[in-house]
């Protein structure tokens, strides 16, 4: 039998308690320190004990995927924040972090303002509604993880500036939304990790929608990185039987429960604790699905993406999409232009059988919807994008193919042009008047 963990968090406060830093050289972890002032550093003893390899530093994707890097901020930044730090000013050194993060596009997609629904006219706090059948839940316990990914496009919540935070109230008024929205047939928890909470935290958001009220409510997910990041939660934690018995209950009741994994590299799903926590997850009756962005320095290798999906199917787990990273944070570290995302899947497509090809991807999850990049061609002399609609703000856009230019620098779907000389993609009219009504919506709560 596996040997119980108790999950031990390092962060920027004991960093220097971590065995393993002394394998760093003394630049590297003034790296560190001056770069996790800005982005927010969380790593675990299990991370370091089991997941990262130290004799392949600084190429370890899983050191990568938790340690910051000096390149992930751009040079400017680096030098003011590093004389900060070497000047010891803690109000200095706040004011100066402020100020970078904010340079550093902290909700990209218009998720404060453009997503958030209304109940009898105010604000429900915590709720994310953008496509119809689906709401995204934040619950204010979930809101951190077991290790924070040096990419994550949430890390605005981390940082410890309310104004960047976005949770649900106590008072779990989005119960009451769902209750009046019979057309919701999914809620995805999220965060953060869902999966951070306690047994009983998760009861209190989990249980009630099991309740006759939520009927309408088909399918829960929990997205979660705890596979990865912290395992012992399904096999050693002193509640997790009680977890467990959670997902049993949603399947007993008759709903489909699905943990929306985040898998970035195969070795994550390399340890014993690891593949244990998946046969627990699934003996409930849960599904597994996993996806991930596609990064340099940790993933951008066609191998490392089939070897990943054969993984994941090996160990009964779902594929399901891959994403283009986001305009936010460290984004330039990790980002590549999207013909080459695109190159990457389509290696790593042809090596796996169709089992793996559940996946969907590269996938933009952008401001209008979730754009996948579905080809690289020619048409009538001119080389263009593919591209089509997997969710959308519009339903009626979905599934129809659109053309763009083809860029070779484009990282993202805001930077392409409508090919064969149209100026505008054919949902952007749409897509303005459905901003503005939010807008309105939202001014009059
Ligand atoms: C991705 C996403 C969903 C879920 O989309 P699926 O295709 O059903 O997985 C729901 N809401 C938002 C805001 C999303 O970004
Ligand atoms: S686990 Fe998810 S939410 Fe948490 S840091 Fe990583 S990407 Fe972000």
């Amino acid at each position: 039998m596996l040997k119980p963990k108790t999950l031990k968090l390092y962060g920027l406060r004991n960093i220097d308690e971590l065995p393993q830093l002394k394998n760093l050289s003394e630049k590297t972890r003034f790296a560190l320190k001056v770069v996790s002032n800005i982005l927010p550093f969380r790593t675990n003893n299990y991370v370091v004990e089991e997941l990262i390899d130290w004799d392949n530093i600084p190429n370890d994707p899983i050191y990568q995927l938790t340690f910051m890097q000096k390149d992930m901020i751009d040079e400017e930044s680096f030098s003011l924040m590093a004389d900060a730090l070497k000047r010891n000013n803690q109000s200095e050194i706040q004011t100066v972090a402020k100020q970078l993060r904010n340079k550093l596009n902290p909700h990209p997609s218009g998720q404060l303002t453009a997503n958030i629904p209304l109940l009898e006219g105010n604000p429900v706090s915590g709720v994310q509604h953008k496509y119809k059948e689906t709401v995204l839940v934040f619950p204010s316990s979930g809101q951190t993880c077991h290790a924070y990914c040096t990419f994550c496009f949430r890390w605005a919540q981390f940082v410890g500036d309310d104004s960047l935070k976005f949770a649900t109230d106590e008072s779990l008024r989005f119960q009451e939304y769902l209750k009046k929205h019979k057309e919701v047939t999914d809620i995805l928890f999220t965060g953060g990790d869902p999966m951070i909470m306690s047994a009983a935290k998760l009861e209190a958001y989990i249980l009630p929608l099991l309740q006759p009220e939520f009927r309408h409510i088909k399918n829960i997910r929990i997205g979660t990185k705890s596979i990865s990041y912290w395992p012992y939660k399904y096999l050693t934690d002193k509640d997790s039987d009680r977890t467990l018995s959670i997902f049993e209950k949603v399947i007993n009741a008759g709903k489909h429960l699905t943990i929306i994994s985040h898998l970035n590299h195969y070795a994550e799903l390399s340890t014993t604790a690891a593949v244990l926590a998946v046969q627990k997850i699934r003996n409930t009756g849960a599904v597994i699905r996993a996806q991930s962005p596609i990064l340099r320095h940790i993933n951008d290798i066609p191998d490392v993406w089939s070897t990943l999906w054969q993984m994941q199917v090996k160990n009964g787990i779902i594929p399901y999409y891959m994403f283009v990273e986001r305009e936010t944070g460290a984004k330039k570290y990790f980002e590549m232009p999207i013909f080459r995302a695109y190159n990457i899947f389509t290696e790593a497509f042809k090596k796996v059988s169709g089992l793996s090809k559940t996946v969907r991807g590269p996938v933009m999850s952008a401001n209008p919807g979730k754009v996948l990049i579905d080809g690289i061609s020619e048409i009538n002399n001119e080389k263009v994008f593919v591209l089509k609609f997997i969710q959308a703000r519009n339903p009626d856009w979905i599934n129809k193919p659109f053309y763009a230019k083809f860029d070779p620098k484009a990282t993202w779907l805001l930077q392409l042009e409508p090919a064969f000389g149209k100026s505008k993609f054919f949902y952007e009219d749409e897509l303005e008047e459905i901003l503005e009504e939010r807008k309105i919506d939202l001014l009059a709560g």
